[in-house]
């Protein structure tokens, strides 16, 4: 297995300039487990200082819980750890100044698959930027839903080639075919353009785990149902059909992409624990 990822990376990286961003430690499989920060044994009496790679502010950053990806909240903008480990790489990526929010420069077309948090408040009045959210099978994608662009990311209604940077955190999960939705990013980025993502990973897994199946129409599950909490149906939550593993970025590479990933530890920016993997897949 390992063999095989040593070539799908080298045939796929060559010719794509991705440097590493600062505190990425691995790209080598299984990954890394950063030792636990001072006083993870009661996660709420952790107290980070540093710059928020969301807000750009000097912050504090506390009220983690047992939960460290989820939380950790910044003093400036309210992002938690998973949101920072996105912005830092996306920063990595457009540039802008380190004590400045988050910023688009002119003539990018970034899309975020979602249209809420800390990431989403910062660019969102960004020209060049768009979100949408899924709303049900219903919709068509391009539909305005409740003031908001409607996506299946399965099948979205973006031009092929139109946008430079997409962007998903905790997202691909949350459907049947996450590989169909790699193809139509992969179809809408501009070469060169690069998909910025996180996902439910587990570290030491080989294959993807999933959970849930479409059949004809039905869900079959062939786990115990996992639902994860969704700011458009916050009382049902939304249902996790698959949690990656290295088979992840097997595909990526098979549908063209050129992916890599990088496991942070950036305490100086609020964003700590075992694994913090942000993933990129690049089209060449
Ligand atoms: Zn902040």
């Amino acid at each position: 297995m390992n063999q095989l990822i040593s070539r799908v990376f080298a045939r796929k990286s060559a010719g794509v300039a991705t440097p590493r961003p600062s505190g990425a430690s691995v790209t080598a499989f299984p990954f890394f487990a950063h030792p636990v920060p001072d006083g993870a044994a009661d996660p709420a009496t952790i107290v980070l200082n540093g710059t928020c790679p969301v807000c750009g502010q000097q912050a504090r950053f506390d009220r983690f819980t047992d939960n460290l990806r989820e939380s950790g909240f910044c003093s400036g903008c309210g992002s938690f750890n998973r949101q920072r480990q996105m912005a830092h790489v996306l920063r990595a990526r457009i540039g802008g100044p380190a004590g400045a929010p988050l910023a688009i420069p002119p003539g990018l077309a970034v899309y975020n698959t979602e249209s809420t948090g800390a990431v989403h408040r910062v660019l969102s009045t960004n020209p060049g930027y768009v979100c949408s959210e899924y709303f049900g099978a219903e919709y068509r994608s391009g539909e305005t839903v409740r003031g908001c662009r409607h996506e299946d990311l399965q099948n979205m209604s973006f031009a092929d080639q139109s946008l430079d940077i997409v962007l998903s955190s905790d997202v691909l999960e949350h459907m049947p075919d996450p590989y169909r939705a790699h193809r139509e990013i992969f179809r809408v980025l501009r070469r060169g353009g690069r998909h910025i993502f996180t996902v439910p990973f587990d570290s030491a897994a080989p294959l993807d785990d999933r959970r849930a199946d479409l059949v004809n129409g039905e869900v079959v599950y062939l786990a115990e149902k996992l639902y994860h909490g969704d700011p458009v149906n916050p009382e049902a939550g939304i249902l996790v059909w698959t949690i990656f593993g290295l088979e992840m970025l097997v595909e990526l590479a098979r549908i063209g992409f050129a992916p890599t990933a990088v496991n942070l530890l950036l305490p100086w920016h609020g964003v700590i624990g075992a694994h913090s993997l942000v993933f990129e897949a690049v089209r060449p």
